[in-house]
């Protein structure tokens, strides 16, 4: 087998007034994604997705990595993802570029599967063909409402949900008490804190999240504050999760060493790939620490994580985005399956999914150059959607 090329197509959604939702980053407005394809001499094409800039993603696939690709073998997967690394490294290794190569690595992965008719959960070396799964929703809303919410996400099969704070002390603690309420406890409750805390606060909430029994807590701080994710595991007993925000075996090996984290969160289609995932999650389970991906986009991307989460005995669960997203509820012709709280894999070869071009049609960007203004969920364009920065305050 030959690649013939690499495609990426950029993906965007306008939400209707009545679904957007707000957040710590402002009300979301539009959402986007980039599913890249890689094309090759025989009827498999290969199917891989990148959450970032779709501009510089596509640049980046058209400018670097199809040139690269043209003629290998994609099955090769490790040799052409230290190819892809080392043509990128000057602008590389964090961000876009290394999402981008992870997108064509996800792809190739799916092409290693299907050309051996094997689920990639198998060709890792796992044993389980489903994975636990979240309902990752609960953004800021009224407390009674996301009491409904929450409730409604159980009565859909999940025994886990992962709700949005920093919004206030008062609200964040009210919120919480909602939602396990409404839950109980015999139903898991994380919390997702999205940056904003200062660390007198996040320490006050690390209590009382320890009281409510969360699963766990996730970025206080922004990535590069290692020391006070360091210090805060000293001072409260919760685990603490982080690792969306981070890129690549040498982030994550950061954030580790340090001892920052109970629990690393990459993201296939932001770390650098299944590859690099792997190895992430290797590196975890080295230092006993469990695995639980972030995902945030779209459909393709939230099976290649349930991959990595299902065949590694530290995997913990995988995030499935609740807030009406198309690209995760419509994108493939076979929607993803949630039976008790597992997401179901099978033995369907590669990542086993199926693309809906109808869909894809119909939310592909124009032009992929000009994005409309709007509040993106993770990214925003046009400065008056743009919110407080996050820095990283030294000491
Ligand atoms: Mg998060």
């Amino acid at each position: 087998m030959k690649i013939e090329h690499v495609e990426a197509i950029n993906l965007l959604y306008q939400y209707p007034e009545n679904d957007r939702f707000q957040y710590a980053g402002g009300v979301c407005t539009n959402r986007l994604t980039t599913l890249i394809l890689v094309h090759t001499d025989t009827d498999h094409v290969g199917i891989g997705s990148v959450y970032s800039h779709p501009a510089l993603i596509y640049l980046i696939v058209r400018d670097q990595l199809n040139p690269l690709l043209i003629g290998e073998d994609p099955c090769n997967v490790e040799d052409l993802w230290r190819k892809m690394y080392g043509l990128t490294l000057w602008y590389g290794r964090k961000g876009v570029a290394m999402s981008t190569l992870g997108g064509v690595d996800t792809a190739l992965w799916d092409l290693r599967g299907k050309s051996v008719g094997k689920p990639v959960w198998e060709l890792l070396g796992g044993e389980r063909k489903t994975c636990p799964a979240y309902a990752s929703g609960l953004l800021w809303n009224d407390v009674d409402k996301l009491a409904e919410e929450a409730g409604q996400y159980i009565e859909k099969g999940f025994r886990r949900v992962k709700m949005r704070l920093a919004r206030s002390e008062e609200y964040d603690t009210l919120a919480v008490l909602a939602v396990r309420k409404a839950i109980g406890m015999e139903n898991d409750v994380i919390v997702d804190a999205s940056m904003r805390y200062h660390f007198e606060l996040a320490c006050r909430m690390g209590s009382f999240l320890k009281e409510q029994k969360i699963f766990w807590y996730e970025e206080p701080f922004a990535p590069e504050d290692i020391d006070s994710y360091v210090a805060l595991r000293q001072i409260v007993d919760v685990p603490v999760a982080g690792g969306e925000n981070e890129f690549g075996l040498q982030g994550f090996r950061e954030m580790i060493r340090a001892k920052a984290l109970d629990i690393v969160q990459p993201d296939t289609s932001r770390c650098g790939g299944i590859s690099e995932a792997w190895k992430i999650a290797e590196m975890a389970k080295e230092s006993g620490l469990g695995v639980a991906t972030h995902s945030w986009n779209d459909a393709v991307a939230i099976m290649a994580n349930a991959h990595v989460v299902s065949a590694m005995s530290n995997g913990i669960t995988v995030e499935v985005d609740q807030m009406s997203n198309p690209f995760v509820n419509d994108l493939l012709v076979k929607p993803l399956q949630i039976e008790n709280g597992e997401l179901q894999l099978n033995h369907a070869s590669g990542l086993g999914i199926e693309l809906d071009w109808k869909v894809v049609n119909e939310f592909r960007l124009d032009d992929p150059l000009v994005i409309p203004d709007g509040v993106y969920s993770d990214m925003m364009f046009g400065k008056s959607y743009f919110p407080e920065p996050i820095g990283y305050k030294e000491g």
